[in-house]
C-alpha cells in the first residue's frame, strides 16, 4: 500500500472517531465534503472555496427549520469535511430530503456530498443516484466502477467547475459589497446639513424644483443599480479600452430610474457617471487581485477615461454646442468639469479630499453624529475650495467662480465663516452640485479602501 494510500486510510479513521463525538447527545449528523477523486484530495482552489459551501448548506438547513449543534472542519489527507451535530428536525428521511435538495441545487452540485448519518452514526440512504459528471446520463457509481473516465479528466473537469463556482461567488459578493458602499456615500451626502447652496435635509439651498426627499427619492431608484457597474468588470471579455461604453449603458439606464423618482428633475446625473466609473475601477482590481491603493485606484480610471475631454468637449459639428462644450470653448481646461475630474483620475478627491478625510479618520465613527458632521462638512468645504465647477463657471463667470473657492477656503477651519458662504450661495443662487457629487465619491472609496482587503 502505498504511504499516501495510507494517510488517507488513517485520516479517515480519525474522521470516524470525530463523527462519534460531534454526534453524542444528537439525533443525527449531517457532514458536507468535495467529491476528489485520487489525491491530493484538496488544493488552494478547494480551501477557498469550501467554507463558502458550508456557509450556504447552514443557511439552508436553518431555513428548514433543522436546529444545528456542535460543528466541526476538517482538513486531513483525506480531504475537507464539515461536520455538524443535528439538535431537533422532524425525521431523518424529512432531513435526508433537505440536504438532497441543497446538493441538487447548487451549481457544483456534482462534486458535492452532503451525508445524513443516524444516531448510531449509519448513513442515511435515500436510494438516488448521483450523475456522473462527465457523461451525465449515467450514474456516478456507474462510471466509476465500469472506471470510464480516468481521474485526471475527472479531476479538470471538477476544478474547473469549481473556478467557475469561485468567480461568481466573487464577482457577487464584491458587487454587493460595493453597491452598498455606494448608497451609503449617496445617503450620507445628502443627509449632510447644513451645506452652502445646495440640497440638506433643512434647506433645498439654491433649488426649487427638488428637496431632500427628491435625494431620497433617487438614491433609492439607484441603489439596485450600483451591482451592475460592478458586475461589469468581472464578464469574461472586458477590458478597460471598452469599458466606458459599458459604462455608459448602464449609466444611461440609471438616469432613466432617476428622472422617473424625481418627476423629471436631474438630482445625481453627474454623480451617477462618475461613481460608475468608481465602481467599475474598483471592481475590476479586485477582480485582478491587484491591491486597492490611490494609484491602482487612479490608473485604472485614467485608462477608462482616456481623452475623454477631448473626444467629448471639443466643438463638435451640431449645430448648437452644449453647456459643456460652451465653458470648455470659454475657459480651456478649468472649464472641463467632471469629465476633466474623470480622466485625470479624480485629482480632488485623491490629492485633497481623501487625504483630509483620512487625516481625520478618528472622527468619523458613524456613531457620533456630531464628529461626523464636521470632519463632513469641512470635506466638502475643501472640496469647493478646490474645484472648478464648470457648472458656476459657465452660468457666473469666473470672477464668482474664483469668489466661491475662496470663500469655501476660509470656511474650512472657521465655522464662523461659513454663514458669509451660505449667505453668498443664497444671494448668487449658486449651487456647487459638482463638489457634492465628488463629496459621495471620495466616502465610496475611503468606505473601500477601510472595508475592502
Ligand atoms: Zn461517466
Amino acid at each position: 500500500m502505498s504511504s499516501e494510500l495510507h494517510k488517507i486510510l488513517q485520516a479517515r479513521e480519525e474522521r470516524a472517531q470525530k463523527r462519534s463525538e460531534i454526534l453524542a447527545g444528537s439525533i443525527a449528523s449531517v457532514s458536507l465534503s468535495l467529491n476528489i477523486p485520487s489525491y491530493p484530495k484538496h488544493n488552494a482552489l478547494c480551501r477557498q472555496v469550501f467554507p463558502w459551501i458550508v456557509e450556504e448548506l447552514k443557511i439552508h438547513l436553518l431555513a428548514h427549520r433543522v436546529d444545528l449543534g456542535m460543528e466541526e472542519m476538517i482538513t486531513d489527507k483525506a480531504g475537507l469535511l464539515y461536520l455538524v451535530a443535528i439538535e431537533k428536525s422532524d425525521d431523518l428521511k424529512s432531513l435526508k430530503n433537505i440536504t438532497e435538495s441543497f446538493e441538487s441545487n447548487h451549481s457544483v452540485s456534482r462534486i458535492l456530498d452532503v451525508d445524513v448519518y443516524d444516531e448510531q452514526a449509519k448513513p442515511v440512504s435515500s436510494g438516488k443516484k448521483k450523475p456522473c459528471i462527465i457523461c451525465k446520463d449515467c450514474s456516478a457509481v456507474e462510471c466509476m466502477r465500469e472506471q470510464r473516465h480516468d481521474y485526471e479528466e475527472l479531476r479538470v473537469k471538477m476544478f474547473s467547475m469549481l473556478e467557475g463556482y469561485q468567480v461568481r461567488h466573487r464577482a457577487m459578493e464584491v458587487s454587493e459589497k460595493l453597491s452598498e458602499l455606494c448608497s451609503r456615500a449617496l445617503l450620507y451626502e445628502v443627509s449632510l446639513s447644513p451645506k452652502p447652496g445646495l440640497v440638506d435635509y433643512y434647506d433645498s439651498g439654491s433649488h426649487k424644483d427638488m428637496n431632500y426627499y427628491s435625494f431620497l427619492n433617487s438614491t433609492a431608484a439607484l441603489a439596485p443599480l450600483w451591482k451592475d457597474f460592478a458586475l461589469a468588470a468581472w464578464k469574461e471579455k472586458t477590458n478597460l479600452s471598452t469599458a466606458l461604453t459599458q459604462i455608459r449603458v448602464l449609466g444611461l439606464k440609471a438616469e432613466q430610474r432617476m428622472f422617473s423618482a424625481t418627476r423629471q428633475v436631474n438630482t445625481q446625473k453627474g454623480l451617477i457617471f462618475l461613481l460608475g466609473i468608481g465602481v467599475f475601477s474598483v471592481s475590476y482590481l479586485i477582480k485582478n487581485n491587484q491591491e486597492l491603493n490611490d494609484l491602482n485606484i487612479r490608473n485604472c480610471i485614467r485608462e477608462i477615461c482616456q481623452d475623454l475631454v477631448n473626444t467629448e468637449l471639443t466643438a463638435s459639428s451640431k449645430k448648437q454646442a452644449s453647456h459643456g462644450e460652451k465653458t470648455f470653448l470659454k475657459y480651456g481646461i478649468k472649464g472641463a468639469g467632471a469629465r476633466y475630474e474623470a480622466q485625470e483620475g479624480f485629482p480632488v478627491v485623491f490629492e485633497n479630499a481623501l487625504p483630509f478625510l483620512e487625516q481625520h479618520q478618528e472622527k468619523l465613527d458613524f456613531q457620533d453624529k456630531e464628529a461626523m458632521g464636521e470632519v463632513l462638512s469641512q470635506t466638502l468645504l475643501n472640496i469647493i475650495s478646490n474645484t472648478n465647477d464648470s457648472n458656476v463657471l459657465y452660468r457666473k463667470g469666473s470672477e464668482i467662480a474664483e469668489k466661491l473657492k475662496k470663500l469655501a477656503s476660509e470656511a474650512i477651519d472657521k465655522k464662523d465663516n461659513y454663514n458669509k458662504l451660505a449667505t453668498f450661495c443664497r444671494e448668487q443662487q449658486i449651487s456647487p452640485g459638482g463638489s457634492a457629487d465628488m463629496l459621495a465619491v471620495t466616502l465610496f472609496f475611503y468606505d473601500v479602501k477601510q472595508e475592502i482587503d
